[in-house]
């Protein structure tokens, strides 16, 4: 069977409640075959990247162990976005749930559907700083620490941690 493999998963959405797609993905993430949620962060505010005229997005990263092979876990969270009827109108649009599988181990992937760690993930705060909440000393494969890439940050500014009860 193959070793339990710890990964990261990123969590965001901007429409249809998405503190409760968030939290709903979170749940179910947990029950992924071959898969547990070892930890979520708490849940994160942000400005959207790109477009403007959306509203806010609601992220939060998950440190799942899975037995799933990078491409077959793939598999599972795009059809977990696609139970949460993601639209792709655009784009960086509006969604209801957009899941990245951002770290895999200690591995480099570059396939054609898959490339770990996620090549935009050293350079988004809604990333980072969730990420950093539960993994500060986590190193890339590059040897690099989130505590050290969040700390880079241009602009952390632009997030903030959800209220307990807000949605
Ligand atoms: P974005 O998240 O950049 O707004 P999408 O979620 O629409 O864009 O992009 C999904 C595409 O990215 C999928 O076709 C998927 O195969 C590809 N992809 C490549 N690497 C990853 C990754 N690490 N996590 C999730 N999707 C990835
Ligand atoms: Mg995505």
């Amino acid at each position: 069977m193959t070793p339990l493999v710890h990964v990261y998963v990123g969590l965001g959405s901007n429409l249809d409640d998405p503190a409760d797609q968030v939290r709903r993905a979170l749940d179910e993430l947990d029950s992924l075959p071959l898969t547990r949620c070892l930890a979520a962060s708490r849940l994160y505010a942000s400005r959207p990247v790109g477009p403007q005229d959306q509203p806010d997005f609601i992220n939060a990263v998950a440190h799942l162990g899975t037995r799933l092979s990078p491409l077959a876990l793939l598999d599972q969270l795009q059809a977990l976005e696609q139970r949460h009827r993601r639209i792709r109108q655009r784009h960086w649009g509006p969604r209801t749930l957009d899941l990245d599988l951002l770290l895999y181990g200690n591995e480099t992937l570059t396939l054609p559907r898959l490339q770990v760690p996620h090549p935009e993930m050293t350079a988004r705060a809604f990333v980072l700083l969730p990420l950093a909440e539960l993994s500060p000393r986590l190193p890339l494969p590059d040897g690099r620490r989130i505590a050290e890439l969040a700390g880079a940050l241009a602009t952390p500014g632009e997030i903030e941690v959800l209220p307990e009860n807000a949605n």
